[in-house]
């Protein structure tokens, strides 16, 4: 399945990295975000939308219990702005 990214000129993307070797497809992140960014693929959590992800957003990432979401950093992400 090809994965939907919108990536900027400069490369940057808002989004979450789901390491899925770590990912236990509990749902937690599926189930709480609203923006359609994670889906059921072969029965296992994927990222499907991460240009979706809201900026500076990274709620599911603190309800992941098993560390297996990953997001830029704020310095990043200013970093990023400044060159728009
Ligand atoms: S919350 Fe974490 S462990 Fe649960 S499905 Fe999402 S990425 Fe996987
Ligand atoms: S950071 Fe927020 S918008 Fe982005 S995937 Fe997680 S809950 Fe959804």
């Amino acid at each position: 399945m090809t994965m939907a990214r919108v990536e900027r000129d400069d490369g940057f993307q808002w989004g979450p990295t789901l390491d899925g070797a770590a990912c236990t497809d509990c749902r937690v992140c599926l189930e709480f975000c609203q923006q359609g960014v994670y889906a059921m693929v072969d029965d296992h959590v994927r990222v499907v939308a991460e240009a979706s992800c809201i900026e500076g957003c990274s709620h599911c990432a603190s309800m992941c219990e098993a560390g297996a979401l990953a997001f830029p950093t704020l310095d990043e992400l200013r970093a990023a702005k400044r060159k728009d």
